[in-house]
Formats: C-alpha cells, structure tokens, sequence
C-alpha cells in the first residue's frame, strides 16, 4: 500500500510513513495511490461484528504491510475497550428515515477520540519497529489537544507538547488536557491567539535544526491516519441499516472537511453511500462552494460551534484532486492561487461532478439554539451545536425513500455547557467517569508569544520525560 502526495513533488510512502510524516514535503497532502476494496462480499462478512473488529478489517486496506492483521486487531480491541458504550459508535433513530450516529463516547466525548485512540497505538508500534522516537506538538482552540493528549499520554517514544491560546478555550476543553499527568505531556499556555499558537507550531516545525533535534512530528486533521481511522464508523453504521442491499446517505458537520472526507473515502472502496450533506455554521466556506461553486475566504466568525470555526478546509484538497482526475500539476496550482487570492477556481465540470454527491447545508447560531430546543420537544434527544447542524442538515437533505439518513453526532453536550444552557435552560451532567473533571489539578506553563520561549518549555518536557 502505497501513498503519494497530490501535489506530486514529495516521496511516495508507505503507511508507517505518511503516519509519521503527516503533511508532504511539497505541501501536498498524501492519498492512496490506488484505492482499496471492499467487495460486497467483504462487505456483508462485516455485518453484526463488534466495532473493533470492523475497524481492524478496514484499517488493514490501508496499512498494508505496515502492521500485521493479528496487531491491528489488538490495537483496535485496546483503542476501544475504553469507551463508554459498548456498541463503541452506537446509533439512535430519531424518525422514520433518520438516525443519530453517537461518535462521542470516548475519553475526551468527542469524535477526535475514535481516531485519536487508534493512531496513539499505532504511532507507538510503528516507532517500536523503527527504533524512532518524536516529539509530537500541535495547537489546538479546543478537541484536538484534548483528544491527543489523552491518546498519547504515558505512551513509550512519544512526547507531546499542545498549545492552547490562554483564556480562550472552554473549562472543560482546559481541563481536560491540563489534568492528565504523564511525563511524557506537556501542555502551554499561550499569551495570544489559537492563530498565533498555529503560527508558532508552523514556526517550530520551520527552524530545522530544532525540528530534527526533538524529531517534530504532527496529529492534525490532514494526518491520513486519522483520515483512515474515520472509515470504519461509516461503514459499522451502514451495514446496521441493510448495506450493501440499501443504500445510506450521511449528513456530517465538518469544519476542515476531515470528518466527511472519510465517509467519501468509505464509498470509494465500496460502500453503497447515496448522499453526503456537508454541514456549516455560520463559517460557511464549504456550503457556498456546494451552492454556487464559491469557495472565497471570508473572516472565521467565532459561533456555537467553535471546532467548526474554519474557513480553510484543509482536507479539502484531496478531493479537489480526485474531481481533478488526480493531476498533481493542476491541483499544485489551484492551491497555491487560492493561498494568494483567496479564492478557489474549481473548474465547472469538476463542480459539477461533487454536487452530484455533495450538499451543502448552514445553520447560524440562533437557528441552532431553535433547532436544538425543537429537536428536545418533539423526540427527547439533546444534541450540542456540532451535532445538531448535523443532524438538522440530513433532515433538510434527504437522499430519497427508503435510504436512511445518519447524521453524525460529534461531540456529547456535556463539552459544550454554555450553549446548552442557552438553548435548554439547563447545564448536562458530565458522564460519570469524568464526573470528577472539576476536582482534577490542573498542570500546565504559560509561555509569552515568543518562538525562543516556546521551544525551550517543548525541550524541558522531552528532557524530563528522558530523566
Ligand atoms: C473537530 C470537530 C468537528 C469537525 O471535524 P472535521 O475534522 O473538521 O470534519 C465537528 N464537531 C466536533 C465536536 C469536533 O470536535
């Protein structure tokens, strides 16, 4: 199994590889170079098997001989056991055509987790077999730190630094990240912005003799393990609701086009996936460009659903490559224009093709609150804003009679508090197992907005992980 960058100008790798080195040297982002299948076959022997042997038999397609079967099946049955469902991603029907897929039952109760957990083992077992070490550091408004940390936290050959901009995420976004004590985690808090925490990881990663010294490696969205860690929910859900006799559609609130980028991956290998609704808030990039090909860069507005507030899809790309024919030369250049104009020109006929797919879907805050007070009257399910621009979006867009519609349930609305209080009246308990979340110590350094400083508090947590 084999993977190349879609820009073109970067080495091919195998899985280990791209794993390790998240984005390509050319600044291309890697994808298969041909595409595994799951037959219907395949598809069916699937039915009716717990999640993570569903997620070790799709996983296999894309590592390759990267790991063993007999591995991934115990690194998938590890990554899981901890979860507080026992159906792992568990569906609930909310109407006759429409069900809630729960991807938030992890340690951090949000989706990162169902990626997270399987790629902090796997980053492990492949360091194991190379001997390697690195020092993973990210930034993060809010789940991703949260989610990594937990992942990577106490795990052999692997430091973890995550930068937080002071003062500027949830309680228990902080919390979760600052509580959890291994020597291998570090965590900083930043005089600035989640911009300027981003802008000081692009930097560390920049100063090369530093990045080789503590051997720099990355957890963000365009990491294709994560990509591929996505897969296997889609198709857990679809064969539950008759796949591959029925065909399903999905409805996914995406932000970096990470989240439904995976369901397209899961009907490019095979499964019988009728539509795809792509939901936005406010930041509404990825809907303007589904309804009138404008994919034009406006300021990110700060909304209820914070981990959606994006206006550069990074994922986004590698679908732009495939409705490109995968033309390495016409994708370079149509990302390096809209890095300097801000605009995106998709030609109309590549356009065309994802709308045949494709739907776009936005809902402002004030529609978020109304649909989730709604949603709460009429079935007694409580979704968090994430959730309910999903859920609401495969509502408005269903694929037809007789296709189930799952919308994906992204986060549990204990993360989110506030908002939930704002549209409910009331504030959700956190789950028991994290019910002692505001008793914890919090751990962490505050650094300046400062590159020098910063990367001396990176050194001390990888020089008293060693001691
Ligand atoms: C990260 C996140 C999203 C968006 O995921 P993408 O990777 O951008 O598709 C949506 N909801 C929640 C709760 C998240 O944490």
């Amino acid at each position: 199994m084999r993977y190349i960058s879609t820009r073109g100008q970067a080495p091919a790798r195998d899985f280990s590889g791209v794993l390790l080195a998240g984005l390509a040297e050319d600044g291309g982002l890697y994808v298969p170079e041909t595409f595994p299948s799951l037959s219907r076959e395949d598809l069916r022997a699937m039915r009716g098997l717990p999640y993570a042997e569903v997620a070790a038999r799709v996983m296999h397609l894309f590592t390759g001989t990267s790991v063993p079967f007999a591995t991934l099946q115990r690194l998938c049955r590890e990554a899981y056991a901890g979860f507080g469902h026992s159906a792992v991603a568990p569906l609930v029907q909310l109407d006759s055509g429409l069900w809630v897929q729960e991807l938030f039952h992890g340690p951090t109760l949000a989706f990162k987790d169902m990626a997270m957990q399987l790629l902090g083992r796997l980053f492990e077992h492949v360091l194991a077999e190379q001997g390697a070490h690195v020092t993973i550091v990210g930034a993060t408004s809010g789940d991703t730190g949260s989610a990594a940390i937990e992942a990577f936290a106490g795990r052999d050959r692997v430091n973890i630094v995550i930068l937080h901009p002071e003062g500027r995420t949830s309680a228990v976004q902080r919390r979760q990240m600052t509580t959890v004590h291994a020597p291998n985690v570090g965590n900083i808090a930043l005089a600035g912005t989640f911009d300027d925490c981003q802008d000081l990881v692009k930097a560390m990663f920049a100063d090369v003799p530093f990045r080789q010294e503590l051997h720099l490696s990355a957890v963000n969205s365009i990491n294709w393990g994560r990509i591929a860690a996505q897969v296997p929910y889609y198709i857990y859900a679809a064969l539950a609701l008759g796949a591959p006799e029925r065909e399903v559609a999905f409805s996914v609130p995406t932000g970096n086009f990470g989240n439904v980028l995976a369901a397209w991956v899961a009907r490019r290998i095979g499964l019988p996936v009728a539509r795809l609704v792509v939901g936005s808030n406010r930041n509404d990039i990825l809907a303007r460009f589904l309804d009138g090909n404008d994919m034009s860069i406006q300021g990110v507005e700060p909304s209820l659903s914070p981990s959606m507030d994006i206006q550069v899809s990074s994922n986004f790309e590698r679908l732009l490559f495939e409705l490109l024919d995968r033309d390495t030369a016409a994708t370079a250049r149509t990302m390096t224009d809209f890095r300097q104009s801000g605009r995106m020109a998709v030609p109309d006929a590549a356009w065309h093709r994802a709308r045949t797919l494709f739907h776009g879907f936005r809902l402002d805050d004030t529609q978020t609150l109304a649909e989730i007070r709604r949603l709460r009257a009429a079935t007694g399910y409580v979704a968090e804003p994430h959730s309910m621009i999903g859920i609401a979006g495969g509502a408005a867009h269903p694929a037809g009679h007789g296709v189930p519609m799952v919308a994906m349930a992204t986060a549990h609305p204990a993360k989110f508090p506030d908002a939930m209080e704002q549209a409910t009246g009331t504030r959700p308990l956190l789950p028991a197992r994290l019910g002692d979340l505001y008793e914890r110590i919090e751990r962490f350094s505050r650094a300046p907005n400062d590159l020098a400083a910063v990367e001396t508090l990176v050194r001390a947590t990888v020089l008293r992980n060693a001691a």
